[in-house]
């Protein structure tokens, strides 16, 4: 089945592989990992995840390296932040090792969906946690299902590294100050889905939210962090703020960034400084980075470099990034984590 696939033409959708894997809290304790198949759960029809949002995910993509291992990205901090959100949201996360283990489970049951070295392509794995016991009366569950999608796609974005045009979402938040903008449960997807279609409609394939609270400092964009190279091309600057997803993309190139011998910057950004910068991005475990060419604000429209190619340093980062990523380049943080050989 696997051999038949178009790797490199490959987009970011849903693809049954035949295996995942799950876990399940109950009576206090989690259970062993176990294989699965079967695409449907059998839920509970009260279940609070259903009802009351108490669901979060996680989203990370494990590569066929240069060398010919196959390797996950950084997926302690996968684990770490489940575990931050479950917390968030009155949850039980599964414990670090037992989110590992799930992972390098299901990359040895996926080992030929893995898409081979040179084809662009990787198997992004999707960690779910869902409450499961039934409640109508607003109470957290006791019983939890943990499970581990696995699936190979392409790049995010059908045209690849091309800058996109953004617009300044100001009818819609998706996310308050001291809410769960800074967590990654379900339903912020669901509070955004409004605002970035919108956007969509007016002819921008995305969004770039500001802080609910005054409208006036930069959060992130829908699904992804922004982050901006200034002027003079010193300076890595992404927002501070309450609600914005520590997006471990951008804590990577942040790292990348030191290493290059630029200064980061992670404070408020007021959105008048977009006149600032020479190139902003936007950054995701998804796209990796996406080059912003535009952001409309209002009647303003700011513009960062050319519209036909990506700025300087944000190819450096993306490259720098991917080859470590896909084993060209040493994995000197040891972001890597391996699980087995290529197939
Ligand atoms: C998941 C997510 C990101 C990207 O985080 P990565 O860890 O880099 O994939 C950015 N913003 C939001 C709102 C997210 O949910």
């Amino acid at each position: 089945m696997a051999r038949r696939i178009d790797w490199k033409n490959l987009g970011f959708a849903y693809k049954d592989t035949g295996a995942y894997v799950k876990a399940e809290y109950k009576n206090g304790a989690w259970g062993e990992v176990e294989v699965c198949s079967d695409p449907y759960l059998n839920l509970h029809v009260a279940a609070t995840c259903l009802h009351y949002g108490q669901a979060c995910f996680e989203g990370l993509k494990v590569f066929c390296g240069k060398e010919g291992s196959i390797a996950a990205f950084r997926p302690d901090e996968n684990a770490q932040r489940l575990i931050d959100t479950a917390h968030r949201v009155v949850m039980k996360p599964p414990p670090k090792e037992l989110f590992l283990e799930a992972v390098d489970k299901v990359v040895e049951l996926n080992r030929e969906f893995v898409p081979p070295y040179g084809t662009g392509a990787s198997l992004y794995l999707r960690p779910l946690l869902i409450g499961s016991s039934p409640h109508v009366g607003v109470h957290p569950s006791e019983e939890y299902i943990f499970l581990v999608l696995a699936m190979p796609v392409g790049p995010y974005y059908k045209d690849g590294f091309y800058p996109v045009k953004a617009y300044v979402q100001e009818e819609f938040d998706r996310a308050a100050p001291h809410g769960v903008g800074n967590v990654k449960v379900a339903g912020n997807y669901a509070a955004g889905m409004k605002g970035d279609m919108s956007g969509k409609e007016k002819g921008f394939p995305i969004c770039l939210y500001l802080d609910s609270a005054t409208h006036s400092y930069i959060d992130e964009f829908g699904t992804s962090n922004f982050l901006a190279i200034t002027d003079d091309g010193s300076r890595y600057v992404t927002p501070d703020s309450s609600s914005v997803l520590p997006s471990i993309t951008n804590k990577s190139l942040q790292r990348i960034a030191r290493d290059f011998g630029l200064s980061v910057e992670r404070r408020p950004v007021p959105v008048t400084e977009l006149e600032r910068f020479s190139e902003v991005g936007a950054c995701g475990t998804a796209a990796v980075i996406t080059p912003i060419y535009s952001i409309t604000h209002g009647d303003k429209n700011y513009t960062f470099g050319r519209e036909d190619r990506a700025g300087e340093m944000l190819t450096r980062l993306y490259k720098e990034i991917q080859g470590i990523q896909y084993g060209e380049i040493e994995d000197r943080h040891g972001w890597m984590r391996e699980i087995g050989a290529c197939r």
